[in-house]
């Protein structure tokens, strides 16, 4: 699911939160000031990976075989 990074418009508040795509464009609260203003910044969404990048934990060999 992607993480995406929001400003609330009043209390300068940065936060990033998990959203799913449908609800991307959906007002998002605020969890310092509880108001439903945060915009959505404009850098790339991350992914959450627990191994980060295309090998995974289980292969320690460059050739990844699953
Ligand atoms: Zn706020």
């Amino acid at each position: 699911m992607p993480l995406y990074e929001y400003r609330c418009k009043y209390c300068k508040n940065r936060f990033e939160t998990l959203r799913s795509l449908r609800d991307r464009d959906e007002d998002v609260e605020c969890p310092a000031c509880g108001k439903k203003g945060a915009i959505k910044e404009m850098s790339a969404p991350r992914v959450f990976t627990s191994s980060g990048g295309s090998s995974c934990t289980s292969c320690s060999s460059s050739s990844c075989s699953t």
